[in-house]
């Protein structure tokens, strides 16, 4: 399979977009409709999943604003002020975005969706696999017939049920399964998020999640993200009392090397590393900016002659 990655060696989120809508700047804005986590509030666990402080997902500013409505409004306008964007991308990220009955979802979709209209071209939601169903797929499924584009983005985290447990996910990998299996045959563009370093997973095991992925024929999109430890999470503390063993800037970009060669050529990536604010960052701090980092393993990537698929086996 071949496909055109525009100026980098990978199938990439900025020249997707920018293919999609013809050159417009899309940009996602983000809003935190006040959801809870099932993993968080006793329904299927405590404390929350071991690496996670909701905060930590979300930029400062859009944690401290009342409303979706007013949320979005201020995104909408720093978006357009600070990077003259034209169309927009609502993302629901912070929490379980699918974690309330479907009426109530639709609710918060709707309003949402109803700040500058002409200018939203998409809905994206976060959640887990084990807070989707086929009513609130239908649902989603409602806004693509409406033209927008949906992304329903899942957290895979780990393809080891092992790790899942020790993580306190709450979750296993055969519930992913099934609600990939919800979602074969549906417009929704299906999105997994993992996350690399659990110190117990070799490379050998981590390389692995490639061909996991590239079972799901609909897996549009992935976010690829690196472990790293922040304040108010368990695994913070366990840190800190106890060090581990976390990607460097160079041991990560390595693993991304030998890791993109062996994904599908047509699955596009969203992000290649996790980032989170510097004042709940314990480790590892690589020293850079997310623009920083982001250049550095793009350089690396086309020096060495990364491409992706290009170890796929199809
Ligand atoms: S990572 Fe997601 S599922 Fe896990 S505790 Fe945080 S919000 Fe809940």
């Amino acid at each position: 399979m071949k496909v055109d990655f525009g100026y980098k060696t990978y199938n990439n989120y900025g020249a997707y977009l920018k293919n999609k809508y013809e050159g417009k700047r899309v940009f996602k804005i983000i809003a935190d409709g006040g959801f809870t986590c099932p993993n968080r509030d006793g329904s299927k666990g405590f404390g929350g999943c071991s690496y996670c402080n909701v905060d930590s997902f979300t930029p400062e500013v859009s944690r401290k604003t009342p409303s979706v409505r007013e949320q979005i409004e201020k995104g909408i306008e720093r978006a357009v002020k600070g990077y003259k964007a034209d169309k927009f991308i609502i993302y629901f990220q912070p929490n379980t975005n699918t974690y309330a009955p479907a009426h109530y979802l639709k609710m918060m979709y709707d309003e949402a969706l109803s700040v500058c209209p002409d200018d939203v071209v998409g809905l994206s939601v976060g959640t887990r696999p084990d807070c989707i169903d086929a009513e609130k797929v239908a649902l989603l499924e409602s806004y693509a017939g409406r033209g927008l584009d949906v992304d329903l983005e899942m957290g895979m985290e780990s393809i080891y049920n092992e790790t899942l447990q020790r993580i306190n996910r709450g979750c296993t990998h055969e519930e992913l399964e099934r609600a990939l299996c919800l979602v074969e045959n549906s417009p929704l563009d299906v999105c997994v998020h993992t996350v690399f370093g659990f110190p117990w997973e070799s490379r050998e095991m981590l390389l692995r999640y490639a061909d996991e992925i590239n079972r799901f024929s609909h897996i549009k999109f992935v976010k690829l993200h690196h472990l790293y430890i922040v304040e108010g999470s368990i695994m913070g503390v366990q840190y800190k009392r106890n060090p581990f063993k976390l990607f460097s800037l160079d041991e990560y970009t390595d693993f991304l090397a030998e890791f993109i060669p062996l994904l599908r050529p047509d699955i596009i990536i969203q992000r290649l590393f996790g980032i989170s604010d510097y004042d709940l960052l314990i480790a590892p701090n690589w020293g850079l900016k997310k623009s920083g980092i982001q250049s550095y393993i793009d350089k690396e990537l086309e020096r060495r002659e990364v491409v992706q698929g290009s170890r796929f086996a199809g």
